[in-house]
């Protein structure tokens, strides 16, 4: 691991704390019932973990705030995937204001994040629409100095429990413009609320814009500009996506070997099995290589150099590790492994979504190939 500096080693112990007395307590029976946890979204306000991307002036962090959230996240997704993809979500959903907003902007939304402790939505997904993003098509037309917002957008995380969405609109044939909307806005309702295999505790849904009325000063950066800002948002928020995987993958071999210690067969602890030794010490490896691309690609994006090429890397690098470990911790427990009392199997359901949200993998995949051949 890089080195941390003072703050970081105080914000992981107090993040270490939540998780270990507030959390990980509750990770099962939010999965049960795929409720959404406000207590535990209150907890996040109260350890300053959602303001980590926002400005030093709005309690954001001044110094390497996408490693420090990738760390979060990290340690929380040991124990809860669900709770650890709202520090995702916050982020990804701030980071058009961040990269795009001007000065009145930032002054009217930021203390409404911060202070009014408002919940982000990132809409851009529709029915016809996901890896393909140009693909949308909701539209916002002008009108006087209102935009007219007209569209359905799907599986929107925080859909319905945020107060402040970032939303992709078509303002042209072929013009992607982002627009900060607020949720009470007449017009907008939410459709429906996914039930979903995995991340039972994250609130997944459609929202519906009718003839909602967005003011023209809404609007982030200039028209057509969406698209750039998208890719913008995706540098950022990819190495979290990789450490919310790794962080899966680590709860997954930590539980997995305390349980190959205690479980014997044929006269010894599983552990003492060379099969078993195989399986848990390529977990390790892969787990260890995870954790340095990830950094890297997060500590790459702090820095301000170009890190497209490495978060695509450890985006998909790890949660497709997360994938493989998980699978292979249910095998190592056996039957135990694939029944609800253990936490395993919610692991390996919960891990599948990291392949395929903030661009599945076959698509970082694409943009790697795609820098490489760049000249
Ligand atoms: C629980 C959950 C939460 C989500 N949260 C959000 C959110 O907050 N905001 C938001 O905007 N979206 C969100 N999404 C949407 C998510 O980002 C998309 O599901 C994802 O981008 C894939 O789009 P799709 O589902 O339409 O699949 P499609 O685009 O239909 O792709 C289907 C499959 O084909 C592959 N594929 C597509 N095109 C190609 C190609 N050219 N070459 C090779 N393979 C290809 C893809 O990799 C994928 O495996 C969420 C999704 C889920 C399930």
């Amino acid at each position: 691991m890089n080195t941390l500096t003072e703050e970081q080693k105080i914000l992981l112990a107090n993040v270490q704390r939540a998780v270990r007395d507030k959390i990980a307590p509750a990770a099962a029976e939010t999965d049960r019932t795929g409720t959404f946890n406000w207590d535990v979204v209150s907890l996040f306000w109260d350890l300053g973990l959602f303001q980590i991307m926002l400005p030093e002036e709005y309690d954001g962090w001044p110094q390497n705030p996408a490693h420090t959230l990738c760390l979060a996240i990290e340690e929380i997704a040991k124990a809860c995937a669900s709770s650890s993809l709202l520090l995702v979500i916050q982020a990804v959903g701030s980071y058009p204001l961040i990269l795009a907003g001007n000065g009145d902007q930032k002054e009217k939304y930021f203390p409404m994040i911060s202070d009014q402790r408002n919940l982000m939505g990132y809409l851009v997904t529709e029915p016809g629409a996901g890896s393909d993003v140009q693909a949308i098509s909701s539209t916002a037309v002008l009108s006087d100095d209102m935009y007219v917002l007209n569209g359905r957008k799907v599986f929107a995380t925080n859909g319905a429990v945020a107060g402040l969405y970032s939303v992709l609109a078509k303002t042209g044939e072929k013009e992607l413009t982002f627009f900060v909307v607020e949720r009470e806005l007449e017009g907008i309702s939410i459709g429906k609320v996914e039930d979903k295999c995995g991340f039972r505790g994250s609130n997944t849904a459609e929202v519906i814009f009718e003839d909602v009325l967005i003011p023209k000063v809404n609007m982030l950066g200039k028209p057509g500009e969406g698209f750039t800002i998208a890719m913008g948002d995706f540098d950022m928020s990819r190495p979290a996506v990789a450490a919310l995987a790794l962080g899966l993958a680590e709860g997954a071999l930590d539980y997995t070997i305390k349980y190959a210690r205690q479980r014997h067969t044929f006269g010894k602890p599983l552990i003492e099995h060379q099969a078993i030794q195989f399986i848990l010490a390529e977990a390790s490896t892969l787990i260890e290589a995870s954790r340095g691309l990830m950094e890297r690609a997060a500590i790459g994006f702090d820095s301000g150099r170009k890190n497209t090429k490495l978060a695509s890397m450890a985006k998909y690098f790890c949660s497709d590790a997360a994938m493989k470990i998980t699978t292979d911790m249910v095998q190592v427990l056996g039957g135990y492994g694939y029944i609800k009392d253990y936490p395993i199997e919610r692991m390996f359901r919960d891990a599948k979504l990291t392949q395929i949200f903030e661009g599945a993998n076959q698509i970082q995949k694409m943009i790697i190939g795609r820098e490489l051949s760049r000249k």
